[in-house]
């Protein structure tokens, strides 16, 4: 269907900076998991470093006395570390998806070449990126079209009407019963007729 606008990417890549901010509650491509607040990040996170820092002159202590569990001491002490590593991988994790998903909804198309999507999101690998939120369940409503290259956005409306619903149609080719987004483009996979 839509092509990506090969004549006005850096509008698309510059444009809408504060605007896109003030949508992410309402893109449509962002996961529930992936909007979710987590307002006791802060305070795990002070609370294991201050674990941490008192673990670390208990090793302190073992080391100066050359007590024989050290090795247990410092594996203690690491643990707490984990809760926050988690905290902050999972932090890396959620904004990036909601920067995909910025610039998915910024796009306004249908769909976009797959061949394409490295230079959109200003990424590399962006197609198996995205297909890792998608499979974590961060970024949701975008479709992979491996046959034809693209990957459809059935939300994008470019007329504004009502989100595209899924629909059964049958082929005008050879009359197979296919599943089909209402707007969006469908290939049968039985004739391979385009319609
Ligand atoms: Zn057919």
């Amino acid at each position: 269907m839509n092509r990506t606008q090969n004549d006005s990417p850096r509008a698309d890549r510059f444009g809408g900076g504060t605007r896109r901010k003030k949508n992410r509650a309402s893109n449509p491509y962002l996961a529930p998991k992936a909007k979710r607040r987590m307002p006791w990040a802060i305070p795990v996170i002070l609370v294991c470093a201050l674990f941490f820092c008192a673990g670390l002159s208990v090793t302190r202590d073992y080391i100066d006395s050359q007590h024989p569990d050290i090795p247990i001491a410092i594996v203690i002490d690491a643990l707490f570390l984990v809760p926050i590593a988690l905290i902050i991988w999972k932090q890396i994790r959620n904004s990036a998806a909601a920067r995909f998903a910025d610039k998915l909804e910024s796009l306004g198309e249908y769909s976009v070449e797959l061949l394409n999507l490295d230079g959109i999101m200003q990424v590399t690998n962006a197609a198996s990126r995205l297909k890792e939120f998608v499979r974590r369940g961060l970024i949701e409503n975008v479709v992979f079209d491996y046959e034809a290259g693209l990957l459809i956005l059935p939300l994008n409306s470019s007329d504004n009407t009502l989100p595209p619903e899924p629909i059964t149609i049958e082929c005008p080719g050879c009359g197979a019963t296919l599943h089909a987004l209402r707007g969006v483009k469908t290939k049968c996979e039985y004739c391979g007729r385009v319609f």
